[in-house]
């Protein structure tokens, strides 16, 4: 077997892998046991597979492959949070956050190089879609950052929000889903994994169908504001979004989160919050209020922190389940909406691309240049 007709193993269910093992006369059963050595043991050296016969162990190399996207840089911030930066081949790269907090590890991952939707606020919409990622780039980028995780730390949690539209690239990432909740494998919990999506309402269903957590990016409290801000409000309306939303409430007896970025005079009004209320009373949901992360050129501010507050009052008085955002990994631009595709031009705090994190080697950010912007 010559080495192009190697086939990417992390693009592979174990659904696919027991039908490349059938193809090939092997036994099925075999599969769970790659899985196994892979995600559980790490090794991805077949001649280390000890319950693997001889023949199989050296046939192993020729079918399948186990590269994952090149990290080019690995960031720490002062909050923490840590950014990969992938090298997704012909000049393109895409990022990874992972974001700790009191009792969760989320990987926040990409799913496409650039993005089609255009949304004026976000830094990685200005850049058209180059290019959209397979299953074996999704599931490398959290293979990624877990080989750099410190002695005892799990990734807990993961979240499609990252660079790119999801729905707008569900083959390859339920596929990622797929893998990443398998049992042999990363094990993750379904209610684990977040999809987020700006509101590609016929592509919905599949969320439902996963039975992943959905995340619908609201951003304007009428149709008015949010085809100003997200232009796939004009083909999707806000009347056929949220009856999507409800229907993913009721297949799934789940809430829909609905993320809302506060923008200084566009979103961020009193009268924005009751109706945004309003609209979505009658779905199970809690609304996560992120304020805008600020980025050249973008034309939109951040609104004050206490315009933030008077937002998020207003929501709460108004007996709405809802949740402000802290904004994590801004000194390493890597807090939502700040991600982008091109190769770093800005100020980075601090490379770790060769340490562990939280090892010893892990140098202190203390006493550094912050460089928040
Ligand atoms: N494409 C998907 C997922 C990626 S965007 C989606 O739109 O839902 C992830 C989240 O970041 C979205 O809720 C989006 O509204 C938010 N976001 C984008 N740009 C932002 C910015 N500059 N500041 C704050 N949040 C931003
Ligand atoms: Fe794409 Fe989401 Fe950014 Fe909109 S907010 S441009 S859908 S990544």
């Amino acid at each position: 077997m010559t080495e192009n007709t190697q086939v990417p193993f992390y693009s592979l269910t174990l659904e696919d892998l027991k039908q490349v093992l059938k193809n090939l006369g092997k036994e099925t059963f075999r599969a769970q046991q790659i899985f196994k050595w892979v995600y559980e043991r790490r090794i991805t050296d077949p001649e280390q597979m000890s319950n693997l016969s001889k023949d199989f162990r050296s046939a192993l190399p020729g079918m399948l492959s186990f590269e994952l996207p090149p990290v080019l840089k690995h960031l720490k911030s002062i909050d923490g949070t840590q950014k990969f930066l992938f090298d997704m081949g012909s000049g393109n790269s895409v990022e990874a956050v992972l974001i700790p907090s009191e009792d969760r590890l989320t990987l926040c991952i990409s799913s496409e190089i650039g993005c089609n939707m255009a949304c004026q606020f976000c830094y990685t919409g200005k850049q058209k879609l180059k290019r959209r990622l397979t299953a074996s780039e999704i599931v490398g980028q959290f293979m990624q950052a877990k080989d750099r995780l410190a002695e005892g730390q799990r990734i807990t949690n993961i979240v499609f929000m990252g660079m790119g539209e999801p729905l707008d690239n569900c083959d390859e990432v339920f596929k990622a889903i797929e893998v990443f909740q398998c049992q042999w494998g990363l094990g993750l919990s379904r209610k684990k994994i977040t999809v987020s999506t700006s509101g590609l309402v016929p592509e919905m269903y599949r969320v439902a169908k996963a039975r992943v957590r959905l995340a619908v990016s609201l951003n304007g409290p009428n149709d008015e504001i949010r085809s100003l801000v997200m232009p796939i409000n004009k083909r999707y309306p806000l009347k056929d979004l949220l009856a999507e939303c409800l229907r993913y409430c009721e297949e799934t007896k789940d809430k829909v989160t609905f993320e809302y970025v506060l923008l200084k005079d566009v979103t961020d009004q009193v009268e924005h919050a009751r109706q945004l209320v309003k609209l979505t009373k009658n779905i199970p949901c809690k609304i996560n209020i992120i304020p805008f992360n600020e980025h050249p050129g973008s034309g939109f501010h951040r609104p004050s922190d206490e315009q933030v507050e008077l937002f998020h009052t207003e929501l709460m008085r108004l007996g709405a389940h809802v949740l402000l955002r802290r904004t994590m990994g801004r000194d390493i631009f890597a807090a939502c909406g700040q991600l982008t595709s091109q190769k770093p031009d800005r100020p980075e705090t601090m490379d770790i691309s060769n340490s562990k994190i939280g090892g010893n080697n892990v140098r202190s950010f203390s006493g550094g240049e912050s460089r928040i912007r």
